[in-house]
This record gives C-alpha cells, structure tokens and sequence, in this order.
C-alpha cells in the first residue's frame, strides 16, 4: 500500500465519518485524530492498519478497515455485529480491546490495541515449536482469556494461532471475535464453523456445542506448540475428520513433555464434551490441573 493511498484513505474517512464506540474517558476523539503509518495485514473482510494518536505520539492502535458491502455479500453481518458487541463491551488484558470505533457510508473502522508482536502462527512457524514452559505462559494467558469470555457468556470457537497475538513484551491476547456466540447455560450453539483442524467431534458430528468446545481447541493448541503440527492433521480432511473422530492423540518420543502436559492434553481432547475436562468449573478446572502445580496464577492476572 502507498504512502499516497493511505492519505486517500485518510481524506475519505474524514470527510465523513461518525464515531459509533468512544472508550475515552475525558478526551472524544475523532478518526482525523489519528494518523495512518502502514498496512499490518489483511482479513477476509478488509485490511488492518497501523495508525497512531496525532496529540499522543507514540500512542499506536491497529485500525480493521471492514468494507460493509463485502460484509453484506457475503452473510457476514451477524458476525460483524457480535464482534463489535464483544470487542466494546469486553476488558480483559488476555483479550485485544476496542478503543474506538467509526463508521462511514461504506466502510467500518474499529480501532483496537496494536498487538506489535504479531501473530503466533508466525513466532510457532519460525520456531518450529515451543518448550514446555513457553507453551505453559502462553496457554495461561489463554485460559484467563477464555474464562473470561465463558463468565460473560460467550463462546469463542476460533482458536487456533493466527487468532492469538502478542505484544511488545510477549504477552499474547486472543483477537478476531467474528465466530464469537453468546449462549446461555443450558444451550448449544447449532452453527458447523471453525477451522479444521481445531473442530470438535460435537461439531463435526453436527450436535451443538458449548463452551467446553473451546477447552477442545485448547488442547489442540497446546499440542501444536509442543509439537509442531495439530495432534489428528492429514492433509485428506475427510481422513483428519475420521481421526478427530475416533483416533486418540500419539505422542511422538523425540519431543520431551511432561506427563502432567501429556495428561491436560488428552483430558481436554476428550471427545465427548459432558465429560471434557473444564465441563464443571470452566477456567478454575483448568488452573487447577497438575500441570499448572506452583504456577503464579496472581502474578499474570496482575
Ligand atoms: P478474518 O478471518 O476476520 O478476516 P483475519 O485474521 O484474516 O480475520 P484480520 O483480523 O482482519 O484478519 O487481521 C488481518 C491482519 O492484521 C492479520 O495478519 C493480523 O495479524 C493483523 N492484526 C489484526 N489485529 C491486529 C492488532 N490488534 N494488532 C496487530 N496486528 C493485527
């Protein structure tokens, strides 16, 4: 993207934008507050830029351009709804927040923390895989995240490591709410979506699922950081379903791993959800689990 376009870009909102969602306590801001720097990635639905405050400078944001039109061809404006709804109304330091957000005739603009580490595909990518305490940090900062959205309602079900971002100092932050659901207790959410490898049994088999569907993701997860790859991949998705299905995760014995890790694996990869760990206490199941044995739970919430 040029410098030139991005000051188009720039002219176009301000000439007419409105501000829908303002977090600022005492100064309003406007979307000609802010100056557009580069282009940090593009979604389906828009590009995501790096923009900073014009009277805080070194105050950075990173800026979803979503095209409202895209949205509308393409059915995704419930979607868009509930990512707005959660981004606003959610303050927890494990999830990316909503600053600000704006609207033009076109286009909308939300205006979130800029997660400067970037995603965690790219740092697991480049790694290959992480060590045991590296995954540990990582997936602690995930619980408190999911608990946090479950204890609000909501189910996640996107987790997977282009979904996870860091910031400056390795902390990370779950980002993209788009498949976010707001479910009450009893009910399952009917809707098949997510990303292969991370789907559930109850999902492939078409059941509902409920929030215990994203402590399944969690336990892929944790695997494919220790390991590199996620515990049922083949590239044949129909043959990663069936192992999703009916096969139980092998652990390969060149990769060193705790058994307390190899055990919070397969509890959480239990393939029916009423009796998956987390089922009963949700987050304090999990921070309670053998593995996380001394971990300084106070210390990360602070
Ligand atoms: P979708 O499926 O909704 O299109 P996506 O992850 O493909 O999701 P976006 O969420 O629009 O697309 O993000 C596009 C790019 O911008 C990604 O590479 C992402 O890492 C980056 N990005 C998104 N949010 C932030 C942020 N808060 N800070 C830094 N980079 C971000």
């Amino acid at each position: 993207i040029t410098v030139d376009s991005l000051k188009n870009t720039a002219e176009n909102i301000n000439n007419s934008s409105k501000t829908i969602f303002d977090n600022s306590i005492n100064k309003k801001l406007k979307i000609s507050d802010f100056e557009l720097l580069k282009t940090l990635g593009k979604g389906a639905h828009g590009k995501v830029l790096l923009c900073e405050r014009r009277d805080v400078p070194g105050k950075y944001y990173a800026m979803k351009i979503i095209n409202k039109k895209h949205i509308i061809e393409n059915n995704q404006l419930e979607h868009t709804i509930a990512e707005k709804k959660i981004l606003s109304s959610l303050k927890n330091s494990f999830l990316v927040k909503l600053d600000y957000a704006f609207q033009t005739d076109n286009k909308i603009y939300f205006l979130m923390d800029f997660m400067k580490g970037g995603e965690l595909f790219q740092h697991l990518k480049k790694k290959k895989r992480f060590l045991e305490n590296e995954t540990k940090f990582i997936i602690a900062c995930l619980i408190l995240g999911l608990g946090h959205l479950h204890n609000k309602s909501y189910v996640y079900r996107d987790l997977k490591p282009e979904n996870i971002l860091l910031d400056d100092i390795g902390y990370v932050k779950l980002s993209d709410f788009g498949l976010a659901k707001e479910l009450n207790k009893e009910e399952l959410a009917k809707t098949f979506c997510g990303t292969p490898e991370y789907l559930s049994p109850e999902i492939l088999l078409n059941k509902g699922c409920n929030r215990t569907v994203d402590w399944w993701a969690l336990g892929i997860l944790i695997f494919e950081l220790m390991i590199g790859i996620p515990p049922f991949y083949s590239k044949n998705v129909q043959e990663m379903y069936q192992n999703i299905l009916f096969r139980q995760p092998s652990f390969p014995n060149n990769i060193s791993m705790s058994n307390e890790c190899k055990d919070l694996i397969l509890k959480l990869l239990e393939k029916n959800p009423e009796k998956r760990f987390g089922v009963d206490a949700d987050s304090l199941e999990l921070m309670s689990h053998e593995w996380f044995k001394d971990f300084p739970w106070s210390s990360l919430m602070h």
